[in-house]
């Protein structure tokens, strides 16, 4: 990386259980030198996800203070909860010339690009609703009435994002060893130095 350049960054969205966190996981471990972005959310925890690491877990009150602060690059309620990325820590990164991943719905990319319009939109789609439900239920990690309010959203969500969404690249996840690889590729291919 030549100094002074500034970092990209990479806004990965896709319907909830279409694989994006398992694809990010991959992402991790093969492509060193990225930086990933921590949001803040009003959601629960799951099992295993840790404070600080996963989200920053706070109370809606906690939470809407951040927003008036104008903490956030952008904000939004996705399936009842309040999420938000912070703003300091991506112009932190990016000035240092290193890149960011970040994990964004398809809503919060919308207000995302008005303060960033370089960003770069990764789409991650399920091959069809059937799989999504089958794989939302899989996951065990939410409850029936959680699973049914994604579902629903999953419509909206893929509609608002090929209607009005800025998104350069869509992976399709049906096979994911070859989505793993795509994603992989991608991300090299655009953060050769
Ligand atoms: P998201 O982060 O998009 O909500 P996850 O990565 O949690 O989705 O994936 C949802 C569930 O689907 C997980 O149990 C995961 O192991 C599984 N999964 C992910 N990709 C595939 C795939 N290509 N085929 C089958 N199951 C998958
Ligand atoms: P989950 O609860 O499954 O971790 O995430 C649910 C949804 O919230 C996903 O669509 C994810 O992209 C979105 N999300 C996670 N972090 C943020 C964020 O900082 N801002 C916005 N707008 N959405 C987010």
């Amino acid at each position: 990386m030549k100094a002074g350049k500034t970092g990209k960054i990479f806004v990965f969205s896709a319907p909830s259980g279409a694989g994006k966190t398992t694809i990010l996981d991959h992402l991790r471990v093969t492509v060193p030198n990225l930086v990933y972005s921590i949001s803040a959310t009003t959601r629960r925890p799951r099992a295993g996800e840790i404070d600080g690491r996963h989200y920053f877990f706070l109370s809606v009150e906690e939470f809407k203070g951040r927003i008036e602060a104008g903490d956030f690059a952008e904000w939004a309620v996705v399936h009842n909860n309040y999420y938000g990325t912070p703003r300091s820590f991506i112009d932190q990164v990016i000035q240092s010339g290193r890149h960011i991943v970040m994990d964004i719905d398809v809503f919060g990319k919308k207000q995302f690009d008005k303060v960033y319009p370089d960003a770069i939109g990764v789409l991650i789609l399920p091959p069809g609703m059937e799989e999504l439900e089958k794989r939302l239920r899989n996951r065990s990690s939410d409850d029936e009435e959680t699973i049914s309010i994604r579902l629903k959203n999953a419509v909206t969500e893929i509609e608002f994002a090929r209607s009005q969404g800025k998104y350069e690249y869509t992976i399709v996840n049906d096979d994911l060893e070859r989505a793993k690889r795509e994603t992989e590729e991608l991300i090299r291919s655009l953060t050769v130095a």
